[in-house]
């Protein structure tokens, strides 16, 4: 257990950042990780507890508590053999991860919790920089062949497992990049995309084949989902020529806010405005691209996606960035007694925000105001809650300059007629119907037919991905074979 006082002894150590006038020149990653002394300490830190909670509290459950150890004593290759048990792409997680392991830490009842995350940043960082990351090829084949679509984090995960359980995997993406939000949404700022293309190869060499622009089923028309298909494959197609097919198309489907002057120009969906700037980071030269640039912009939203708008918006070089969330402000510090081990509810500040935004909390948007067709205002209201409910506070309108509007208010569901195209039923929500039981788990209604990720959670996180990527590959290994050694 890293060291026995060492949790009495060394003081958190936080990753650093590049100073924001800096950081805002650019869009590469920022966050400057533990070096290998720091990353020590913190693994000293570790009480290797007799319950992990944090080992619960991380949904791919990683083996927190020895990893600490290994890096705590050196030993870095053993260190990411145990992470690499549990999580195909720490890379990914030790930078985009909310890390909800670090709010279980039982030190983060009184005192500051192990910096969990960013040990996993080291290590991982560490493990391809030594060359210990190599390709894992089957040694048998099955013979059995797997359909993936889509290849965000879910399908990456899953496709990589069944491909070292010996399966043929094709990964089927209707984007021109593999990555899903990975590669399109999570702007390069927070996640460089090589760290994905360096992963490719890796599956690559495992016998993982990817056919990118190929869209599984059909949108809808006027669909604003990114999409750069030249192909498509119908379910029938692919239910013929494979023995199992996993669907991991994430939920893609924005939600929208139909007030009046919705119709307006310069009012998109996030996920008009994000990938855009990430196929400019790649080199790609657009047609056009919506620019934030001397504009006024309003974030609607205020999650990890508007957070996301304010610090691509800041790089363009906006007049002004606010961001409104509908719900009151959260208290700046939890309640640690009432809501240890669990994820709490507390005013979070991204490293966007601290780059410049003016956050308006408790506000709905009552309508877009315009001129010659284009938006100039927003027209809000401040609400309260009251039973339980979000009620007006008259006498509080009010209006904001806006020439850019980004709608970054979640997402509803997975596209539904993909979901349709296969016969998928679908849950109260719009999402696959299908459990996580260990038996049967992650099968939907339709013969050989799965689903895993955001198409089946709905909207979530990356680490939740990979864990439902990694348990549906389990779930087709065994209904391929009959049974299965991979981990769930
Ligand atoms: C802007 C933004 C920022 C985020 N930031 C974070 C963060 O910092 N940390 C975090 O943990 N989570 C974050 N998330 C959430 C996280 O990205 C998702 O929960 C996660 O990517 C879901 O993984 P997935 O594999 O299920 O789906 P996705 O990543 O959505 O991938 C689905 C893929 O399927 C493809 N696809 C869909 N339908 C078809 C079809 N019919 N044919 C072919 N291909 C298809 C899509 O093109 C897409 O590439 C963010 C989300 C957004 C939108
Ligand atoms: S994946 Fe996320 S929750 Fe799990 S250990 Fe890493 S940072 Fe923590």
């Amino acid at each position: 257990m890293g060291k026995i006082t060492g949790f009495m002894e060394f003081e958190r150590i936080e990753e650093g950042y590049q100073p924001p006038a800096e950081r805002l020149k650019h869009y590469r990653e920022f966050v400057i990780g533990l070096d290998d002394a720091q990353a020590k300490v913190q693994g000293a830190r570790c009480m290797d507890c007799g319950t992990p909670f944090c080992n619960n509290g991380c949904p791919i459950n990683n083996i927190i508590p020895d990893f600490n150890d290994l890096v705590y004593r050196g030993d870095w290759k053993n260190a990411i053999a145990v992470l690499h048990s549990t999580n195909n792409f720490p890379e990914f997680t030790g930078r985009i991860c909310p890390a909800p392991c670090e709010a279980a830490c039982t030190l983060n009842i009184n005192d500051d919790p192990v910096g969990i995350k960013s040990i996993e940043h080291a290590i991982i960082d560490r493990a391809w920089a030594e060359g210990w990351v190599v390709p894992q090829p089957p040694k048998a084949k099955t013979g059995k062949k797997v359909a993936v679509v889509g290849s965000g984090p879910a399908g990456l995960a899953a496709a990589q497992q069944l491909a070292r359980a010996g399966h043929d995997v094709t990964v089927f993406e209707k984007n021109d990049r593999i990555g899903g939000l990975l590669r399109y949404g999570i702007p390069d700022f927070k996640m460089e995309k090589w760290l994905i293309d360096r992963r490719i190869e890796q599956m690559q060499a495992e016998g993982v084949t990817f056919r990118t622009r190929v869209l599984v089923g059909a949108l809808p028309d006027g669909s604003k989902v990114t999409n750069d298909a030249r192909d498509a494959v119908s379910p029938e197609q692919l239910r013929a020529e494979f023995d199992a097919v996993l669907l991991c198309g994430g939920a893609e489907q924005p939600r929208d806010l139909p007030v009046p002057g919705r119709e307006l120009d310069g009012i998109h969906f996030a996920m008009e405005f994000l990938p855009q700037q990430n196929k400019v980071n790649a080199g790609d030269k657009l047609k056009k691209q919506i620019s934030a640039a001397g504009k006024h912009v309003v974030v609607i939203g205020g999650g990890d996606t508007g957070s996301d708008c304010v610090g691509t918006s800041n790089r363009h070089g906006a007049a002004s960035v606010t961001q409104f969330e509908v719900m009151p402000q959260p208290p700046a510090q939890e309640n640690k007694p009432l809501t240890w081990p669990y994820w709490p509810l507390k005013l979070r500040t991204s490293s966007s925000h601290e780059e410049g935004c003016q956050r308006e909390f408790a506000i709905a948007t009552k309508a877009f105001v315009g001129k010659n067709g284009k938006v100039t205002a927003v027209r809000t209201v401040h609400v309260e809650m009251k039973d339980g409910k979000l009620v007006e506070i008259p006498g509080t309108e009010k209006e904001y300059k806006a020439d850019l509007v980004l709608l970054a208010m979640g997402f509803v569901s997975p596209i539904a007629s993909v979901l349709d195209a296969f016969g998928v039923e679908k849950d109260a929500r719009g999402n696959a119907k299908a459990t996580t039981e260990l038996v049967g788990g992650y099968a939907t209604n339709v013969p050989k037919v799965f689903a895993a990720g955001d198409m089946r959670r709905g909207q979530s996180l990356v680490v939740w991905a990979i864990r439902e990527g990694r348990q549906a590959a389990r779930a087709v290994d065994e209904f391929l074979m009959g049974h299965s050694v991979l981990p769930r």
